[in-house]
């Protein structure tokens, strides 16, 4: 199998720099410590064969996505709609979304969902979410008039299929595992396909979800910053993360202005460093 993973946004809620900041970090000029709104994109390189699973958790998997008719065509897999997804999928030329799989339903994480229009428009199919049940109705909530329009639309709105996942899932031969997560007292998803994660916003891998990470080679993990957080890990703590999973690389993600790019990548162990927005991590 062969994914490629582009880290759209690795900053933090606010972004980096944060509104009205002057700490060294929003003034830096570095581009690496410009951080948009958390989401990446994989691509599912054409002839891939994602291994199946080393053990499939136990529960059903989603009825209604196996035989979606968007199914087939899986291999542009977006991560969460940030708020800054428009201006994502203009810098990395981002030209087709077959699938959206959402963490949670935080502000940061799908303010974009509009954006996805524009897809909608390219392509001529809906688009197919993937969400836990709390995220899917955040979602109907939150974006009322997506999902329960009234006459007059306008520019349009987007088209979307909404599938809860309740387990590990496939699309057109790619394996998803959702992997329960909790961010303070609220449970999110992250994501496993073949030997790759992404577990952003959390600070706590519940100890039934580490048998679904057993082989993860490669990591996109939440380090918010240094100091402790109620809902984030910290570096500390990631780092103890990555020593767990036996994890070869690893990008931390979700980053505040607490952390410069260059410094922290520094003081930072072989085979971990900082994630930024454009990075590309290829995963044979
Ligand atoms: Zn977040
Ligand atoms: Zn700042
Ligand atoms: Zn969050």
């Amino acid at each position: 199998m062969s994914l490629k993973v582009t880290v759209l946004g690795s900053g933090t809620s606010h972004g980096v720099p944060a509104i009205g900041c002057d700490c060294a970090v929003c003034r830096s000029s570095d581009p690496r410590d410009r951080r948009t709104r958390p989401s990446i994109l994989i691509e599912v390189q054409p002839g891939s064969n994602l291994s199946p699973l080393n053990e499939p958790a136990a529960s059903p998997p989603i009825a209604a996505a196996a035989d979606s008719p968007i199914s087939a065509a899986a291999r542009s897999i977006l991560v969460d709609t940030s708020t800054d997804l428009r201006y994502q999928a203009l810098t990395n030329n981002i030209r087709r979304v077959d699938t959206i799989l959402f963490t949670h339903a935080h502000a940061d994480h799908i303010f974009g969902l509009d954006d996805v229009r524009r897809f909608n428009a390219i392509q001529r199919t809906p688009i197919g979410c993937y969400g836990g049940a709390e995220t899917l109705d955040s979602l109907r909530r939150m974006f009322a008039y997506m999902f329960s329009p009234t006459a007059q639309i306008g520019g349009g709105i987007p088209q979307l299929l909404l599938f809860q996942i309740a387990g590990p899932f496939s699309m057109g031969g790619v394996d998803i595992v959702p992997v329960p997560l909790l961010h303070g007292r609220l449970p999110v998803l992250g994501f496993r396909l073949g030997p790759f994660a992404y577990l952003t916003d959390c600070n706590r891998i519940p100890d039934e979800s580490w048998p679904l990470l057993n082989g993860v080679h490669t990591v996109i993990l939440d380090a918010l910053r240094h100091r402790p957080h109620s809902t984030h890990f910290t570096v500390n703590e990631a780092l103890d993360v990555v020593a767990r999973l036996g994890a070869k690389r690893a990008y931390f993600t979700h980053i505040c202005h607490d952390l410069p790019h260059a410094q922290t990548c520094r003081e930072l162990p072989a085979g971990v460093e900082l994630a930024y927005d454009g990075l590309v991590v290829e995963i044979a």
